[in-house]
């Protein structure tokens, strides 16, 4: 059977969540949040006390942790850290630092990855991440890596997270997200990189409507071609 698992990567803040929900919905698919993923090891770790850089301490913690993504009626997918839902509680900006710091550890990275692909093999999914098209998803049947100028990733992020807290400023949201960049992409394991077979998709000068509607182009053309295309949103299964 034709593999319809779409692989989507990029830097922090260039839309890969937004557009991958909308565009999960659109076409009736499930959205993986596989950053979600490490956004739960490195807050069990920040609650442990361990430091985001200590490998041998982190890798020590693993054994203690059991994820499980749920998806809600809307299709959000909510993650449980040992039973509890910490879905807004990974957001936090020191999460964000822990997820990218623990990121670089293979042993974390390989306790990852099965779960990962289960998801693509029991569903169609689009999944976000770092390196979904060159080590999670090789086969995807698409791959697409999305970026935009750091500057513009930046603003993005800074809005969001205006609206959840109104004291963050521009300039500490720019420093978080080009260290972030730096750490996930000069990492050894699995380093943030296009796939060679990879379409790239540059949302620097496209809004959020014209960047969705770039990204359904390619995914249409990619599965639906020969197929009417969904023209309403569908309803996403729950799972
Ligand atoms: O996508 P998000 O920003 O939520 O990811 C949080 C962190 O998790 C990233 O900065 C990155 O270090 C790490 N990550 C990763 N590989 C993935 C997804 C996320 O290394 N597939």
């Amino acid at each position: 059977m034709e593999n319809r698992s779409i692989a989507l990567d990029g830097p922090a803040g260039a839309g890969k969540s937004t557009l991958s929900k909308r565009a999960a919905k659109h076409f009736g698919i499930i959205y993986v949040d596989t950053g979600a993923l490490y956004r739960c090891v490195g807050l069990y770790a920040l609650r442990r006390g361990v430091d985001s850089r200590d490998e041998p301490n982190v890798t020590k913690l693993l054994p203690e942790i059991s994820l499980e993504m749920k998806y809600d009626n809307d299709g959000i997918q909510r993650m449980l850290l040992n039973g509890e839902d910490v879905t807004d509680e990974i957001r936090i900006p020191e999460a964000s630092k822990y997820a990218s710091d623990v990121s670089a550890m293979k042993s974390v990275r390989a306790f990852l990855l099965s779960m990962q692909r289960e998801m693509a093999v029991k569903y169609d999914t689009i999944m976000d991440g770092r390196d979904i098209g060159t080590v999670v998803l090789p086969d995807a049947g698409l791959k697409i890596f999305i970026t935009a100028e750091p500057k513009k990733r930046a603003y993005r992020r800074y809005l969001e997270l205006l609206e959840k807290d109104p004291g963050t400023k521009l300039e500490d949201v720019e420093a978080a997200m080009l260290s972030r960049d730096k750490n996930d992409s000069e990492r050894e394991a699995a380093p943030l990189k296009a796939a060679d077979d990879a379409v790239i998709l540059d949302t620097t000068e496209l809004n959020l409507e014209e960047s969705f509607e770039a990204l359904c182009n390619l995914i249409t053309e990619r599965f639906f071609r020969h197929e009417p295309q969904v023209k309403e949103e569908s309803k996403l299964q729950v799972l």
